[in-house]
């Protein structure tokens, strides 16, 4: 094998920041670009193979973070992507699109909150319409805020991490499916505080066990049509929703130390796992929840 196709081999526990970070206090939903340091999302990393050619997918929380990486792999993979976000989130969103567009793939931002069932139809309207059908569908955008106390948390906060994280996958997932085909594969972003709440994330850790229970509900409704439906559960990973209040910013200082590798992942380490689920190579990988948690967490 010549020198260019040997692949380096990284020591996990070095291969990126380690805490202590900086307090670095944003507003929600916060944005990429603005973070210190700036995470990975496989902007120069990320070498695809093929593995999506062909493919459509609809990406949510697709400007930043985890659905960022997920959208530059598929599309270094040879899908064509929309990705949805807020609209504060513009120039994290631009970014994105420069880089599915530079791999020569159709790329689509289409900004607005889902957090209306009339707005995840439109999204999932006009992404059947931009990429000519759907067959991959990521709910990967979320809502994260911690609070010490229940009795902290508003009706209209409790609203709005169900609305973001739960009710949102049902209304895409239900206005998607009569456009998905056979072989389409569905992902959510579940989380560990699905398995091992936080004691300030109560709100936010019962949505992300809902995600598992979609996952392994839907699964079975939809296998027996060939639709398979799969979840990550990330760890501590490096993305805005962290800073702009999913953690306190004193824990943001030692963010991921408690891990065997010592250091939060970043979103780029988490990309293969969204392609590996999306590609039909995994036909075999249903209603399955994959783990990237630096060596904590279930499942
Ligand atoms: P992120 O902030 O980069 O992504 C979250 C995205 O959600 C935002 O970019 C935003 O576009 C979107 N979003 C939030 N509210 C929205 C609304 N009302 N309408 C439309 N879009 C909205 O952070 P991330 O960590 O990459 O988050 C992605 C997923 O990963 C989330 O589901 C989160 O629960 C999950 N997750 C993250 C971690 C972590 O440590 N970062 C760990 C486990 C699970
Ligand atoms: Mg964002």
């Amino acid at each position: 094998m010549s020198e260019q196709h040997l692949r380096k081999i990284d020591n996990p526990v070095n291969k990126y920041p380690k805490p202590p970070f900086k307090k670095q206090p944003q507003e929600v939903p916060g944005l990429a670009s603005k973070m210190d340091p700036i995470p990975d999302h496989g902007e120069k990393s990320y070498r695809g193979s093929g593995r999506l050619q062909g493919r459509k997918a609809l990406i949510t929380g697709g400007d930043s973070g985890i659905g960022r990486a997920a959208a530059i792999a598929y599309a270094r993979e040879g899908a064509d992507v929309v990705i949805n976000y807020l609209p504060e989130e513009q120039s994290d969103a631009d970014e994105v699109l420069a880089l599915i567009l530079a791999e020569g793939r159709k790329g689509y931002a289409i900004p607005g909150d889902i957090r209306t069932e009339e707005f995840c139809k439109s999204l999932v309207e006009q992404a059947v319409e931009k990429l000519g059908g759907i067959d991959i569908l990521v709910n990967n955008a979320g809502h994260q805020q911690a609070v010490d106390s229940i009795l902290d948390i508003s009706s209209e906060a409790f609203d709005t991490t169900l609305k973001t994280n739960v009710y949102a996958p049902f209304w895409i997932t239900k206005a998607a499916l009569p456009h998905l085909p056979e072989g389409a594969s569905i992902i959510a972003t579940s989380s560990v505080q699905a398995y091992d709440p936080s004691e300030n994330l109560f709100d936010y850790a019962q949505t992300k066990a809902a995600n598992v229970a979609f996952v392994k509900s839907l699964s079975k409704q939809l296998g027996p049509k060939g639709i398979r439906v799969n979840g990550v559960a990330p760890g501590p990973v490096w993305t805005p929703l962290q800073i702009s209040g999913g953690q306190p910013q004193d824990a943001i200082v030692k963010f991921g130390e408690v891990t065997p590798l010592g250091r939060p992942g970043q979103p780029a380490e988490l990309a293969s796992i969204f392609v590996q689920l999306a590609d039909s190579d995994a036909s075999y990988a249903t209603g399955q929840i994959y783990g990237a948690a630096g060596g904590g967490g279930h499942p």
